[in-house]
């Protein structure tokens, strides 16, 4: 298309609740991924963990294949901020890694991600991640109360810069998307203050709103293997990620086991269930 943004996929109630079965599936994946994130733990391990619960779901890997990508989830440990390679590397105390999942469901995706830290963890790191993770809600939030998708990136924006202590970096490299019948689809989800509004938030609107945050330099830089994505300063990373549905009564968290009900109650803003 010559002019104008790349056409939006806005859903229907019954496609968003095909999409919340991913999305529950999903959430219970990365429950158990989390759980296997111990030290001493081979990051492959998360893997077989994730890949047993959406087994037994029947639900297939969206990152499987994906452009050739080797396994059901990301694992991105300290200075890797994204598309980590789950494998032999074993956890050690203190590490700080993102988890990053998905699945399909009768051809509908979800896609989340949590950050976990392993053993005793550095102060640092644990602000660095709950940061990571209230701005996401933040920008979860913006989508109940804002117009436009550039609102999403300007409540993550204003957030971070809002809060106490040393700056944290918000990646610009990589960026929250649509989601529905593909995994990413438009528009992207800047997670920053832009001019760029976006398009207007409206029911059907699936977005996977993914923050990730740095200690140091948002520089990046992809590794030999040509999918693990590190900070070229080695400073460490956090992502969080939810999969969202604007429909005509609110908003509702597709990856949150409640919806996203307490958070976003937290904030003043009401879930609203897709039923
Ligand atoms: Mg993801
Ligand atoms: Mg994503």
């Amino acid at each position: 298309m010559a002019f104008g943004q790349p056409k939006v996929q806005y859903k229907t109630i019954d496609q968003m609740r095909l999409m919340r079965k991913a999305g529950l599936v999903l959430a219970n994946a990365l429950d158990e991924a989390v759980a296997a994130a111990v030290p001493g733990a081979r990051t492959g391990d998360l893997d077989t963990a994730f890949a047993k619960v959406l087994a037994q779901a029947d639900a297939t890997s969206n990152f499987l294949g994906y452009y050739g990508f080797p396994a059901t989830i990301c694992v991105s440990v300290n200075e890797e901020v994204v598309h980590g390679i789950p494998g032999e590397r074993t956890l050690q105390d203190g590490d700080i890694l993102s988890i990053d999942g998905g699945c399909i469901i009768d051809g509908w995706h979800a896609d989340s991600a949590r950050t976990v830290i392993v053993g005793p963890a550095d102060p640092a790191d644990v602000r660095l991640s709950e940061v990571t993770e209230a701005a996401m809600w933040r920008g979860i939030a913006a989508l109940a109360s804002g117009t436009h998708v550039g609102d999403v990136g300007g409540a993550i924006d204003d957030y971070v810069h809002s809060v106490d202590g040393p700056a944290l970096g918000i990646l610009e490299d990589y960026v929250g998307h649509g989601i529905g019948t593909e995994m990413h689809q438009a528009p992207d989800v800047l997670n920053y203050r832009t001019s760029h509004r976006g398009p207007k938030i409206r029911s059907g609107l699936c977005l996977a709103i993914e923050p990730m945050l740095v200690r140091g330099s948002i520089d990046t830089a992809v590794l030999s293997d040509d999918w693990t994505v590190v900070t070229t300063d080695r400073s460490r990373a956090s992502q969080w990620e939810h999969s969202v549905a604007v429909h005509d009564g609110g908003i509702w968290v597709l990856t949150a086991h409640d919806g996203g009900a307490k958070r976003l109650g937290e904030l003043g803003v009401t879930a609203v269930p897709l039923d």
